[in-house]
């Protein structure tokens, strides 16, 4: 083996991108340390889909039966009218593009935990801490911690998400980079007394959604509120309260349904979750020997629907081509060259999600379910495929590197 230009690499964040990153990182024998600024992993959360070009990436991990063991398995998606009548229903790939068989839907949590325990003996893990500054040198980066330690190594990698310190702290302000889809909205778990079982019910109204989903009928639901917003509210900081408030406010008066206990549970809910349904879309994703991966560097949005795939598959041919280019600009050059243009495609695949999820007036909703009602009906009870956006989900095939 020929000695590698890169030793050591310090990694932000410890979700998705952070430790599949790592995992290859070790097996090409480069040290990684990963910094998390939550105490601890985070389990359990809302179920994503890893599809296409990133089932390949987690096979090649050699980690694809214990994710699919983990799948939830979603047998339908019916979306209701205000007495909670389903007024259309479909399989979910139907409106995924999914692959009924081989895609695997998992709890995020769920996901981190195995790409954790997958990486926990061989990377070096700091929970409960974060990068306050970067100082970049000639041959490496001066790392100090929140805790304090200063530290050098040969890359610091971005892997911390749609709010990425990294970027702000290397490439400037989010604002620069952030594309707002013109939606909102907060997640949050409530008790599942509606004997959901592997479904979804949504509930849409012009601008709006009221969304639950369950993944069998014993845990918790997962409820989302979804609603159009004018400017993103990141523009100004919000408290938890005014992220409450402001959801309650775009509710209020949504009597249908079960819209009312869904606000109430949400007033209450002691892991909300609430963001903007952004985009990240930055002219170049390294600068000297900082790189970004993931939603740092280039946020889908879940209306996507392909966050976590294009997070696999960007750390894997990260690492891939940090571990066989002589340096690290020449690695960071062919990962972008790569993965830009598949993130591309798949970042485009907004525009249809934003239709589906939340159509602008009542004739674009009931345009929606007639076409869901029609494609159920023409599949007399078989599961509904999808194909255009599959091609996306698989438009890269993965490089060799070992
Ligand atoms: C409701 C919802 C549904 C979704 N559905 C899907 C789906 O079906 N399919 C799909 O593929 N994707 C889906 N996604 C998107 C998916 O969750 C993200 O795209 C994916 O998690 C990105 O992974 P990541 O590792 O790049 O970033 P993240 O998962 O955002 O992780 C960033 C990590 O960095 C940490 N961090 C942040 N700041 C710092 C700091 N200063 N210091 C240290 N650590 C820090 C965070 O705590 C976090 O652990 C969905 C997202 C949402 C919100």
């Amino acid at each position: 083996m020929t000695e590698r230009a890169v030793k050591t690499v310090l990694i932000s964040g410890a979700s998705i991108a952070g430790p599949a990153l790592a995992f290859w990182l070790a097996r090409y024998g480069i040290q990684a340390t990963v910094v998390e600024k939550a105490a601890s992993l985070r389990g359990g959360g809302y179920p994503i889909d890893i599809r296409g070009t990133a089932i390949d990436a987690v096979e090649r991990m050699g980690l694809y039966a214990q994710m699919r063991a983990a799948h939830v398995d979603s047998q339908s998606i019916g979306f209701v009218d205000e007495h909670g009548t389903v007024v259309a229903k479909l399989n979910p790939e139907a409106i995924t593009g999914g692959v009924r068989g081989k895609d695997i839907e998992i709890r995020r949590g769920d996901l981190a935990t195995i790409l954790y325990a997958a990486t926990k003996d061989t990377a070096n893990y700091r929970f409960n801490d974060s990068i306050a500054s970067l100082e970049q040198q000639a041959d490496g980066v001066n790392a100090t911690f929140a805790s304090g330690d200063t530290q050098t190594y040969d890359i610091v990698i971005g892997a911390d998400g749609l709010h990425s310190n990294i970027r702000s702290l290397i490439f400037g302000h989010e604002l620069q980079f952030e594309r707002y889809i013109g939606f909102c909205f907060a997640g949050f778990t409530m008790p599942n007394t509606f004997g959901l079982d592997r479904a979804a019910l949504a509930y849409t109204l012009p601008g709006k959604n009221a969304v639950i989903y369950a993944t069998n009928d014993n845990g918790p639901a997962y409820a989302f509120l979804v609603f159009k917003h004018p400017i993103s509210p990141f523009r100004k900081s919000l408290t938890d309260e005014d992220q409450r408030d402001l959801t309650a406010r775009m509710f209020e008066g949504v009597s249908g349904w079960i819209v009312p206990q869904m606000v109430e549970a949400m007033r209450k809910a002691e892991d909300l979750f609430f963001d903007a349904v952004s985009q990240i879309h930055m002219p170049v994703w390294s600068k000297e020997h900082v790189v970004l991966v993931g939603d740092a560097a280039h946020a889908t949005s879940f209306l996507s629907g392909q966050g976590s795939s294009m997070a696999l598959v960007g750390a894997y041919v990260l690492a891939g081509e940090i571990a066989t280019r002589p340096d690290i600009a020449s690695a960071f050059e062919a990962y972008e060259k790569l993965m830009r243009p598949f993130v591309e495609m798949n970042q485009a695949l907004v525009k249809e999600g934003k239709q589906i999820m939340i159509p602008d007036t009542h004739e674009e909703i009931d345009a929606r379910n007639a076409m869901f009602r029609k494609m159920a009906a023409e599949a007399r009870g078989k599961v509904v495929e999808k194909d255009s956006s599959r091609q996306v989900h698989s438009a890269l095939t993965l490089p060799d590197y070992c």
